[in-house]
């Protein structure tokens, strides 16, 4: 499968925009364990990317994930900028032309690995990658479902983020006291996940 510029824009549309839609929400959740500006920074950011919308649309996929992943460095900004940005661009960097499942799972390995590395994080520790690494599990497992089983795994792992305790970021100077919140960027990465699937289903 390759995408066409009309399926890349839907799908930068969507999620740009059920970023901006669930911004409110966002920053309530990072308000219980942060510093309540997740929703405005990536609000912001998705909005600079809608700007170059049509401009990015019509570029090859790779260099498209890598420009929106330029602008979320340089709009979002706090912790949640920088680790958005390597997913895209890594994400960009890696993907092969020629879009497969098997190439796909390889290039978000690679992705996810990059923001391990730039958060010096891992799962567990109540980030956004308790969202992507699951994900990447689930791609890695094969094509059947593949659709419905990466918009469940999305949600149960964004939920199960709400017992977990923060070791990393804002969250983590509450230490106990991050228990029982969902963790804000595992709430983007599914609303990311779930505006992508919704795109790719209808098409
Ligand atoms: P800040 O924490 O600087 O205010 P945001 O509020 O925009 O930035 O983003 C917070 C989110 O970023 C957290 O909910 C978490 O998912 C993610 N995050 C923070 N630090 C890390 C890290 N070291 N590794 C992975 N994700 C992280
Ligand atoms: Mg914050």
């Amino acid at each position: 499968m390759t995408l066409t510029p009309e399926l890349r824009g839907k799908l930068i549309e969507a999620v740009a925009n059920c970023v901006i839609q669930h911004a409110d929400e966002l920053v309530a959740l990072d308000q219980a364990i942060g510093d309540g500006d997740h929703g405005l920074n990536m609000k912001r950011g998705f909005e600079a990317v809608l700007a170059d919308l049509d401009k990015t649309s019509a570029l090859p996929t790779g260099e498209a994930l890598k420009a929106v992943g330029m602008a979320l460095v340089m709009k979002v900004g706090g912790a949640s900028g920088p680790l958005y940005g390597t997913l895209f661009m890594s994400l960009g960097k890696a993907l092969p032309e020629e879009l497969t499942v098997p190439g796909i799972a390889d290039a978000f390995a690679v992705a996810v690995d990059a923001v391990k590395a730039r958060g010096k994080s891992d799962a567990g520790e109540k980030t956004m990658l308790d969202v992507l690494v699951p994900l990447l599990e689930v791609l890695r497992s094969g094509a059947d479902d593949l659709p419905k089983r990466l918009h469940v795994c999305a949600t149960e792992a964004a939920g199960a983020t709400v017992s977990m305790k923060a070791t990393r970021g804002r969250a983590s100077f509450l230490g106990e006291r991050s228990i029982g919140h969902m963790d804000p960027g595992a709430r983007s990465s599914e609303l990311i996940v779930h505006a992508i699937l919704k795109v790719l289903t209808a098409a």
